[in-house]
């Protein structure tokens, strides 16, 4: 006897078979069984998930021979299922709608759909990829549907039954098609291999499971070419190479280089992947669902039922998840998507996909500058506050310019403030990856100290609301870091800090002017101006921007982070002469402590000094 493939060898021929899709055969039996056999039936989902096979059991089921009636399970082996599950029954006909899609094939199946069955009880037609009949076709279709001869069934199976007319689908039984579950299509191919008397690995069927992505005939052909290129056992690397998978650590460490921004190491890994015969399409596409995974897992946890794979892969998907924030994962996933649908179409694939990869990586670089410009802060003398480093993150972390954060008071990106609130533990992972225990940021084994703000949380003025905390410093720093606490400063009073506004809000008149005979008071971080003007007049002149200069300038003189608020219901009070810095504007400028960092941090130097005040 020929070879018969196992997707065929071991097609369910009864409703008891099919896996993961009872919903659908409890409802197919229950209607056998109260004689309620509808005309029309949809049957809709992904491929390979058993549309036909179900299409076929129940031509089996309603036309057995076995008994006077249709019964609920076909016997299998009277004339009629043998007939039908050989595919050669005068009275079920299958047609692929993808070739026979036009209104002259469909006429003809009306025509002799018209014609009482040879033999059997139903006459049925079941139309495969039915989404592909034209509109023409179905209208045809739709006589027949409306008032059908009693002895006539359609199936429909589709992949896509949003492209069924409305007028067709509401006079069929739609069943859609559950994705068949990781363990489902795992606890088949263990099955199947048994049967076939196949030693295999548990770790090479999960690959052909994953490889079949909800579909169990993917899977099963996979299988099929796997026995066939192997002489005996069949072991996860067999799979790898016939499914031409980058095995799953090369994965993991092309995302751990891009953690770590290390272009080179990327470009060295895509020449290995090349060099071992690996296509860049199916190694970004690989990427593309390892980051899906991967994202998922961050979102919902390694654990969640939305990761249908293997439980090894949850471990590597985990421990990359920890690697990035969420936006970052996002991020590299429409990289890679990007560059995998690219790739389907473009010459000279390897650059674009070393392209794609080195995006990522420069992704990763793209944060360090949104941090680099939120601390450009004013430096201020602090009491030390010791805080442990974990020994591994001083070892690793290069790639990050130190984040220097002695007073983070009156800027806090949304970016800084998202990594911290989300935690980073990029040092670790990348120092302990198999050992890593997958906690938050501040986990009790690194030795990490959250250390808020004593209010509880600083003014960020850039609209997000995380505290800053302090961040594990990193390499090559291993010495104790600092953090601006209130009492590592001497209190700045309520006069000080409002001179200190005022001279930011120079150019801003109507708003100095009713600001200079605003009653102010200092509580805690908050800054208040009470003024004699009504809270219309507030909301015009202390704009969003105001806001902003008003506090950075008061926290940059605090040392902390300072809010200012501007409140109506204030009495006018004599408007006192503010100091004015001192110095020229040339000297002012130079001792401004954004423009020291400015200098600092970019080499910046200072060209021209414009005194808006001499200018009135
Ligand atoms: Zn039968």
């Amino acid at each position: 006897m020929s070879y018969q493939v196992l997707a065929r060898k071991y097609r369910p021929q009864k409703f008891s078979d099919v896996i993961g899709q009872e919903h659908v055969t409890r409802t197919l039996q229950n209607a056998i069984a109260q004689e309620r056999i509808a005309h029309g039936y949809i049957f809709s989902g992904h491929r390979g998930i058993g549309k036909t096979t179900v299409a076929r059991i129940l031509a089996m089921a309603v036309n057995c021979r076995a008994a006077e009636k249709p019964s609920e399970e076909p016997c299998g082996v009277c004339d009629s299922c043998i007939e039908i599950r050989a595919g050669n029954s005068v009275d079920v006909i299958e047609i692929d709608a993808a070739t026979n899609r036009g209104i002259d094939e469909i006429r003809e199946l009306r025509e002799a759909a018209r014609y009482r069955p040879a033999r059997d009880r139903f006459k049925i037609y079941i139309l495969d990829e039915a989404h592909q009949i034209t509109d023409a076709a179905f209208n045809a279709l739709l006589k027949t549907l409306e008032e059908p001869p009693s002895h006539v069934i359609f199936m429909m199976a589709t992949t896509q039954p949003e492209d069924i007319p409305q007028t067709i689908r509401s006079r069929c039984q739609h069943f859609s098609y559950r994705a068949m579950k990781f363990e489902d299509i795992m606890g088949q191919l263990r099955e199947i291999v048994a049967k076939e008397k196949i030693p295999a690995d548990e770790d090479a069927l999960a690959l052909l499971a994953e490889a079949g992505d909800g579909s169990m005939r993917d899977a099963l052909s996979i299988l099929d070419q796997a026995i066939a290129s192997t002489a005996d056992h069949l072991t996860a690397d067999s799979v790898r190479g016939l499914i031409g998978s980058a095995p799953a650590v090369a994965l993991e460490t092309v995302m751990q280089a891009v953690a770590e921004s290390a272009s080179e190491k990327i470009l060295v890994l895509v020449d290995e992947l090349i060099g071992k015969g690996h296509s860049p399409t199916h190694f970004a596409r690989q990427l593309v669902r390892f980051l899906r995974n991967a994202t998922v897992a961050k979102i919902a946890g390694k654990d969640s039922a939305l990761l249908q794979i293997s439980s090894d892969e949850r471990v590597r998907v985990g421990r990359i998840a920890e690697l990035f924030t969420e936006e970052e994962l996002a991020r590299h996933l429409q990289i890679m998507l990007r560059t995998h649908g690219e790739l389907s179409y473009k010459q000279e694939q390897r650059f674009h996909l070393e392209l794609g990869l080195l995006k990522m990586a420069h992704a990763q670089r793209l944060l360090p500058i949104e941090q680099l410009l939120s601390e450009v802060t004013p430096k201020v003398v602090s009491t030390p506050r010791s805080i442990a480093i974990p020994s591994s993150a001083a070892s690793t972390e290069e790639r990050r310019p130190e984040r220097v954060t002695p007073a983070r008071a009156n800027s806090v990106s949304p970016f800084a403030a998202d990594s911290e609130r989300k935690g980073t533990p990029k040092a670790e992972a990348s120092a302990d990856a198999s050992g890593f225990a997958g906690e938050g940021p501040f986990d009790s084994r690194s030795g990490q100290v959250r250390a808020t703000h004593p209010s509880g949380g600083n003014v960020v003025i850039m609209g997000s609301a995380a505290p800053a905390v302090v961040e594990r410093t990193p390499a090559p720093r291993p010495e104790v870091r600092t953090e601006a606490r209130s009492e590592a400063k001497p209190e700045v009073d309520a006069e000080s800090l409002r001179d200190a506004v005022l001279n930011a809000l120079n150019d801003r008149q109507m708003l100095v002017s009713l600001l200079e005979t605003a009653e102010w008071t200092l509580a805690g971080n908050s800054l208040t101006a009470k003024v004699s003007a009504s809270g219309t007049i507030i909301e015009m002149s202390f704009t969003a921007e105001a806001r902003r200069i008003a506090s950075a300038a008061a926290s940059g003189l605090a040392g902390r982070p300072v809010k200012l608020q501007v409140e109506p219901g204030g009495t006018t009070q004599a408007a006192t002469p503010r100091r004015a810095a001192n110095g020229t504007a040339r000297s002012r400028a130079e001792q401004d402590p954004i423009v020291q960092r400015m200098q600092e941090k970019f080499g910046a130097e200072i060209r021209t000094v414009i005194d808006y005040r001499e200018k009135g």
